[in-house]
């Protein structure tokens, strides 16, 4: 294999994964190290311990002294307050955990532009003011952020798609004054870097591993970007669907678009933009009608040449935010076939006419024309619903190069070092 000159690490939610990629973005080794439980997965102590065992692992399977950059993409929003030292102070407060004070999220929207992706009870800001009133607080930062400092950085840097829920404003390329007036000390922030930018050279812990001493490490991105990228997708009009618990669907494109009431923001990834939204249908609506071990069967009993004309909007509860918002909206999921494959097939056409509909909607609002479709997610394993979602498309999707974020991360950095250096 080629020497290695990238790694990427993934801070997920089921683990944590490393990825060494050569010059010409093959992969030259990976590592995981799982949660093994909830509680793992939201302690830093283990964040950390996973990370430098991960990367222990793939010092044993290739040679760290031809590697020039390192990044870490983190889940989306979790955020953690430091110290003097860099150590964490109380709990993190995860992507997925509420804002635990109301007032809070009340002041951001006070203060907020209409269209910030800071608003609302799930804001990345309002977890970030929440955990800076703790005593003895000197910075607040992302989970990536904190893995760079253990790394060996010496001042805490994020990028800008970690950085988005968080408030940071893309077009000045600056933590926005209203912040403050929200409640939040800005110096108590990272600084913000170009996702995959170069940062300083390695120190610390990393330098002992054996690294070149003209290692950098690297600004890194948010795993719903990083997984964008693992999939190959990189050109304008290049869209992924993540058919995962829920439907989430990105769209690579010249303009942001931000329609806050559609749930719809973009992130800044190399020289593009990438809006998205997700939907509240997905696999949690197919697992809880059906249960995950029925899959093969009721797959093998699909019949894609006769449309069932059910017209299902599939949902676990009332309310949508996207491709349309309503948070009242009732799920469609009757009359009942009697055949639970007619059923299942109904549930699949619904969720594949809610995935054009999304795409039709984020093009309506100025993303590029569609122009290939790539998958990841649990949902991707089903060929027969792959042909039903190409049909419905009208375009013939394109495999994903890979599924590891930890590798869109890699790829991110390498993209950003051909374009800058
Ligand atoms: P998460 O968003 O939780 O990471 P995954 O990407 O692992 O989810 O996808 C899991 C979802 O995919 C489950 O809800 C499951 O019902 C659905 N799923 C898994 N296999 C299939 C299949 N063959 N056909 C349709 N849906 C599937």
């Amino acid at each position: 294999p080629l020497p290695a000159t990238v790694i990427g690490i993934d801070i997920g939610t089921s683990g944590v994964r490393a990825a060494a990629i050569s010059d010409n973005g093959e992969v030259v080794a990976l590592a995981s190290t799982p949660f093994f439980t909830a509680e793992e997965g939201r302690t830093p102590s283990i964040w950390w311990e996973r990370t430098s065992t991960a990367l222990a692992q793939l010092a044993a399977k290739a040679s760290l002294a031809s590697v020039g950059a390192i990044g870490i993409d983190g889940t989306s929003g979790t955020v953690l307050a430091l110290d003097r030292v860099g150590e964490p102070v109380g709990a993190p407060l995860m992507y997925n955990d509420n804002c635990p004070d109301g007032d809070i999220v009340e002041q951001i929207s006070r203060h907020a532009p209409a269209d910030s992706p800071a608003k609302g009870a799930s804001s990345a800001l309002a977890r970030a003011i929440f955990l800076a009133r703790q005593p003895g607080v000197s910075k607040v930062v992302h989970q990536a952020d904190w893995l760079l400092l253990k790394l060996g950085l010496r001042e805490a840097a994020t990028d800008e798609n970690n950085a988005l829920k968080t408030g940071y404003d893309l077009q000045r390329e600056k933590w926005p004054d209203w912040i403050e007036m929200a409640g939040l000390n800005r110096q108590l922030l990272p600084k913000v870097y170009r996702a995959g930018a170069a940062l300083s050279r390695v120190k610390g812990f990393a330098a002992k591993l054996g690294f070149a001493t003209t290692c950098r490490f690297h600004a890194g991105t948010t795993d719903g970007c990083a997984s964008f990228l693992a999939t190959g997708a990189s050109q304008i009009g290049d869209g992924v669907t993540a058919l995962g618990s829920t439907l989430v669907l990105k769209l690579a494109s010249e303009r942001p678009i931000n329609a806050p009431q559609y749930g719809i923001y973009s992130h800044r990834v190399l020289d593009f933009w990438l809006p998205g939204g997700a939907s509240n249908t997905g696999g949690a609506v197919i697992k809880s009608l059906f249960g995950d071990d029925r899959l093969a069967e009721l797959t093998a009993r699909l019949d894609v040449s006769r449309p069932t004309g059910l017209h299902f909007y599939p949902l676990l509860k009332r309310g949508e935010r996207f491709p349309f918002s309503d948070p009242d909206y009732a799920p469609r999921l009757e009359p009942r076939p009697e055949d639970d494959a007619i059923f299942f097939q109904a549930v699949l056409e619904g969720i594949s006419a809610i995935e054009r509909l999304g795409y039709d909607r984020l093009v309506e609002l100025g993303a590029a024309q569609l122009k290939s479709v790539r998958t990841v997610g649990g949902g991707s394993k089903n060929p027969t619903w792959t042909r039903m979602r190409q049909a419905a498309l009208g375009i013939a999707f394109t495999p994903s190069k890979s599924t590891e974020a930890a590798i869109g991360t890699a790829a991110l950095i390498l993209q950003w070092q051909r374009k800058n250096q």
